[in-house]
C-alpha cells in the first residue's frame, strides 16, 4: 500500500509511515492502493477505482466496545458482523442460527452463539489499533 500523506510505498501493516511519520491512512493526499494524487473530498480513486477511506472517518463510526458487546449478547444472529459491515458473514450466521437452528432444535443456534461470544471477547481484548487494522481496514471476516 501507499502512504496517504506522502505517497511513498509502505508495508500494509505499517501503523506509522516510515518516510513521513504520519499514520498512513490519516491524510487524503494520495491513493492508498496505487499512490496516485487524490483530492481531499474524493471518495474513489480515478486511476485504480479503489475506495478512498481515511482512518479518521472509519474510527468515528465503528466502535470496538459496541462490536464486542453485540457479539457477546446477539452473536448468534451475526449482529456484530452487520455492525462491522461484514454482511456476507452476518447473513451466513443468521441463516445457520434460524434455518439450521430450527432443524437441530437450537443446537446450531447455540454453536453460532458460542462463535459470537468468542468473537466478541476477541474484539474486546484486542488493542484498539490492532482491532482497527484487522477488522475495519483488513475486513477479517471470522475471529
Ligand atoms: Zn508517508
Ligand atoms: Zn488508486
Amino acid at each position: 500500500m501507499y502512504c496517504r500523506n506522502c505517497g511513498k510505498e509502505i508495508e500494509s501493516q505499517a501503523v506509522v509511515c516510515p518516510s513521513c511519520g504520519v499514520p498512513p491512512m490519516l491524510e487524503k493526499k494520495f491513493c492508498q492502493a496505487c499512490g496516485e494524487v487524490t483530492q481531499p473530498n474524493q471518495t474513489m480513486c480515478t486511476k485504480c477505482g479503489v475506495a478512498l477511506v481515511a482512518k479518521t472517518q472509519v474510527s468515528e463510526t465503528k466502535n470496538k466496545m459496541a462490536a464486542g458487546l453485540l457479539g457477546i449478547f446477539l452473536g448468534c444472529f451475526g449482529i456484530h458482523k452487520f455492525y462491522l459491515g461484514y454482511n456476507k458473514e452476518a447473513i451466513i450466521m443468521l441463516a445457520i442460527s434460524l434455518g439450521a437452528g430450527l432443524v437441530t432444535c437450537g443446537a446450531a443456534t447455540g454453536v453460532m452463539s458460542v462463535i459470537g461470544l468468542i468473537e466478541g471477547i476477541i474484539y474486546l481484548t484486542k488493542p484498539d489499533e490492532e482491532f482497527e487494522q484487522l477488522y475495519i481496514q483488513g475486513h477479517k471476516g471470522w475471529f
